[in-house]
């Protein structure tokens, strides 16, 4: 069985940004000829998360919006005495930090909708992800 782990940096380009890293994924996949596994994706953040959904504009800004309503930017937050992000940090610990995709056939199992997006929520600044293949 192989292991393989890669480091991928990115620029974030606003505040709140979800950018799609599903064509990185699926390079790296194609790279190491892993035909059966699990790819795991990793943020090793504590203001970015990751998800999968439909890359559709208007649904990111509903996205954004359901996030706003149930962790509002400004909030009467006790992190922010410290460093004024409190609804970022609240906003990954709503989300994740990792997911997992099986690989199979050497594709990712990702429905025809899905994509892997990192969500940026203290942006903009450059962040780091993580991609770990196992299998054979
Ligand atoms: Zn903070």
């Amino acid at each position: 069985m192989k292991v393989i782990t890669k480091n991928f940096t990115i620029e974030s380009r606003k505040k709140i940004d979800f950018i799609d890293i599903t064509n990185s994924v699926e390079d790296v996949l194609r790279e190491v000829e892993v035909v059966e596994g699990l790819v795991t994706i990793f943020t090793p953040h504590t203001t970015t998360c990751l998800f999968i959904n439909e890359d559709e504009k208007r649904l990111m800004d509903d996205l954004e919006k359901m996030l706003e309503k149930l962790v509002p930017i400004k909030g009467n937050y006790f992190h922010d005495n410290v460093d004024d992000n409190a609804y970022a940090h609240l906003r990954s610990i709503l989300l994740s930090t990792s997911i997992s995709i099986p690989v199979s056939g050497g594709k990712l199992l990702l429905g025809t909708w899905q994509n892997i997006f990192l969500a940026e929520f203290d942006g903009p600044r450059k962040r780091t992800y993580i991609i770990q293949v196992m299998g054979a």
